[in-house]
């Protein structure tokens, strides 16, 4: 059997290995070398995959994670390290369960995988863009600016639309298009957020830690992320807005606000207010919240709980008190949007998986055609899950078609 992967990221390089293990398999990319995306991830030290039971995974995936079942049992975290021990990476594990290689070298893991695709014959064709797939009869025939090759199954790991220098511009959704597969729009991910609000310059360059970032709909609180949260010239950014943007970058006019103390609740917070309005009884407001509040951001909160920042604090109300609590557990920030979808590091969206077969990952529609990695109407959060969800789709459909 002939069968053809079109893009070498993790996804298509690990279809690759399982279909040769009893196929005859070409696999083509356009770039000059292979997984041009992975020697960029986990900041060049390529985070590939989370030793978090895999039961676990589920909560980590925010976009059709009952699709991603057989898949990542099938071929779990476990499983892909041992393959990669087996083939000589030496890995090791560090903060939340997120596994690297031991060299810190994201080539480390290229190359691994070149090992692979060369140990099962796996004809790779760098430089070689396909520009269309077509079906006639049982035959599939490939097209690239270097002539036709005719195969009996084709697997499609071109990726999402993020970073599209790497490669990844989104010619596998216009193939599943044009095979009549629905292809669900495409949204960025775990990416900075864009605000609206006049202060930003005053706060560029802030790191807020142990925040919560909350998203409210309709006046519905929609998500909750606690962490680190950065603010930048244009918005906000840190882990925990990454995340934020996974979860809710499907959802209309949302509001965002900043709970900056949510390890205390309202009558903690109140207890603590009085002993610094105590210390500092004298004192203007906006010079009593020094110990409670970052410097930069006091303006901001005192502006947000109306109370005119000159006043002394031993003329501070209850009812103001009550409005600096409400502006500190619900600090106001102004959604604009999320940044460009090419600097998100995921593409949400892609190949609808209503019409892929989850347990082989081939076409409901075509028959001999599959599809895995992030091509797939599929994404996680930040922790090496991407790549592991590359790595078992692609398992799936490699090992399927080689049946
Ligand atoms: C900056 C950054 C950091 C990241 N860090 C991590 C991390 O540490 N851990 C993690 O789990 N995830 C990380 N990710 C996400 C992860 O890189 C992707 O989810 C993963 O690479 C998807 O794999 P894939 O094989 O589906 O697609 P890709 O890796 O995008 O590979 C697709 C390949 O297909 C090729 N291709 C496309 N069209 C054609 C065509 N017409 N003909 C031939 N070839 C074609 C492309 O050139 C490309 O090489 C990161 C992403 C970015 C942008």
């Amino acid at each position: 059997m002939k069968i053809a992967v079109i893009g070498a990221g993790p996804a298509g390089m690990m279809s690759s290995y399982f279909a040769s293990k009893n196929s005859d398999v070409t696999l083509f990319e356009k770039n000059e070398k292979l997984g041009k995306k992975l020697y960029i991830t986990g900041k060049g030290r390529c985070n590939l995959t989370n030793s978090k039971d895999i039961s676990e995974y589920f909560d980590e995936i925010p976009r059709n994670e009952k699709f991603l079942y057989s898949a990542l049992y099938s071929f779990s975290n476990i499983q892909t390290m041992e393959l990669f021990n087996e083939y000589g990476l030496k890995l090791k594990e560090e903060r939340g369960d997120r596994v690297f290689p031991v060299s810190d070298k994201s080539s480390d893991v290229i190359a691994t995988y070149l090992k692979m695709l060369k140990s099962n014959n796996v004809n790779i064709k760098l430089n070689t863009e396909v520009t269309n797939i077509k079906k006639e009869e049982d035959i599939f025939t490939v097209e690239t600016l270097d002539g036709d090759y005719e195969f009996d199954k084709v697997i499609i790991a071109t990726g999402g639309v993020s970073y599209s220098a790497t490669g990844s511009t989104g010619d596998g959704h216009k193939f599943a298009k044009k095979f009549g597969m629905k292809v669900e729009r495409l949204k960025p991910a775990l990416v900075p957020i864009e605000l609206k609000d006049d202060f930003l310059e005053e706060v560029q360059g802030l790191a807020l830690k142990n925040v919560s970032l909350k998203t409210y709909q309709n006046n519905k609180l929609k998500h909750e992320e606690f962490g680190e949260l950065l603010f930048a010239h244009f918005g906000i950014t840190g882990p925990i807005v990454l995340k934020t943007s996974s979860a809710i970058n499907r959802l209309k006019d949302v509001k965002l606000t900043i709970d900056l103390k949510p390890a205390l609740d309202e009558k903690t917070l109140e207890n603590r207010i009085l002993k610094d309005f105590e210390k500092y009884l004298n004192k203007e407001i906006k010079n009593s919240l020094n110990e409670l509040l970052p410097k930069r951001l006091i303006p901001m909160v005192i502006d947000q709980s109306g109370i005119d920042e000159k006043k002394s604090v031993n003329q501070i109300t209850k009812e103001e008190r009550m409005n600096l609590i409400r502006a500190i557990k619900d600090f106001s920030i102004k959604f604009k949007s999320f940044l460009d979808i090419n600097a998100a590091i995921v593409t949400s969206g892609g190949v609808a998986v209503s019409d892929i077969d989850p347990s082989t990952m081939e076409s409901k529609k075509v028959e001999g055609l599959y599809f895995c990695g992030e091509v797939i109407d599929v994404d996680a959060f930040t922790g090496g899950y991407n790549i592991q969800i590359a790595n078992s789709t692609g398992y799936i459909a490699g090992s399927s078609a080689a049946e």
